[in-house]
């Protein structure tokens, strides 16, 4: 917004639960549940990559750390299927069965073999978000506090919050945000130290393990649709911990449990567009922010200062009844 020459006001009280302040920030372009590639990956892909390493310049801060993440097959079944999408000429361009031979992974049980997705990356969410906050901070641009519905008053020309007037107001409330289509999904995960592991790039059987440096590693997610709002539970920490001592064999000491809640939308796609004569929605950025958040904040500008039509699989409208 800011770089079309707009002046922005962000309004954001940090509410417990939010997703960005838990995402480890993965960005993989396979879906693990089917081994399809995810929607729009490669265009997706070339959007954020470009982005994160322009603000990286922007804040003397590396966000964009390209990776390849490595897939423990669980089953022949799932060891069958991979092989089968690398031959498919879409799916072949990211994944392929690996056989190299590495001391640390070849340590890990892994009967029916591994996999490799190319052209992964993880971003640094939390780093970005603090210098970011500060940033707009510094500017006047941001102001922690919370803004209900019955806050904004809606004027001939635009809409007032407060002393604060503008033409438009743009939701991104996240899960938090009353929206048709919007389903909240919480996510639960550890943060562990297993010494002397040293497993060198993000590994998955069942669970995700990103390593963070210091034999310290992110562990998750878990993906839970009933009462998302109550927190950790003991539940989630047991099945995280069960599936990672299956993988690494070893003692683990668990330094956090963290949890938030995904807003994820009933297709699974983005919800953007146009809620009010003055009001805007960019929301149900659900699993995948990392990766969706450039090109969805890309095309809702594209739509709000060119008039370029939002594509239809994104529209808010495709909810309403
Ligand atoms: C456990 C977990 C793991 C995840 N892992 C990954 C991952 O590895 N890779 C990936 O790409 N994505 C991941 N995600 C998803 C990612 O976190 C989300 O897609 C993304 O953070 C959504 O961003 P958002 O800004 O829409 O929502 P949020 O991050 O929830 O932000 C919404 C913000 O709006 C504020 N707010 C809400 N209502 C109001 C109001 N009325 N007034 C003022 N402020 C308000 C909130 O306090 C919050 O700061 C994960 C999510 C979870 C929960």
């Amino acid at each position: 917004m800011q770089d079309r020459g707009k002046r922005v006001l962000v309004f954001d009280a940090p509410r417990t639960g939010r997703a960005s302040e838990v995402a480890p920030g993965v960005v993989n372009p396979v879906s693990l549940r089917r081994t399809v590639l995810t929607w729009r990956a490669s265009e997706m892909l070339a959007i954020a990559g470009a982005f994160y390493r322009d603000l990286g310049l922007r804040y003397e801060h590396s966000f964009w750390n390209p990776t390849h993440l490595v897939v423990i097959f669980p089953t022949a079944q799932e060891a069958g299927i991979w092989q089968l999408r690398t031959t498919e000429p879409e799916t072949s361009r990211f994944v392929r069965m690996d056989t190299s031979s590495d001391q640390v992974l070849d340590a890990l049980p892994q009967p029916f073999g591994r996999g490799i997705i190319e052209r992964c990356a993880w971003v640094h969410v939390q780093a970005l978000l603090h210098l970011h906050r500060t940033h707009l901070r510094t500017q006047g641009a941001l102001l922690e506090e919370q803004v209900e519905d019955a806050h904004i008053e809606r004027v001939a020309d635009g809409v007032r919050i407060g002393e604060h007037s503008a033409p438009i107001v743009i939701r991104c409330g996240g899960p938090f945000d009353d929206l048709e289509g919007l389903v909240p999904v919480k996510g639960e995960g550890l943060t562990v130290r297993i010494p002397g592991l040293f497993i060198p790039k993000a590994v998955h059987r069942g669970v995700f393990v990103l390593p963070i440096g210091d034999d310290v590693y992110r562990v998750g997610a878990t993906f839970g649709w009933d009462d998302v709002w109550s927190g950790p539970t003991d539940e989630a920490r047991h099945h995280l911990l069960d599936r990672l001592e299956r993988m690494v064999e070893r003692e683990v000491e668990v330094l956090d449990h963290w949890c938030g809640v995904r807003p994820a939308s009933k297709d699974r796609r983005p919800i953007l567009g146009r809620t009010g004569e003055h009001e805007f929605v960019f929301n149900g950025l659900g699993s995948r922010g990392v990766v969706l958040a450039p090109w969805c904040a890309q095309h809702l500008c594209d739509h709000l200062f060119d008039g370029a039509e939002l594509d239809e699989a994104v529209r808010v409208e495709r909810f309403r009844v």
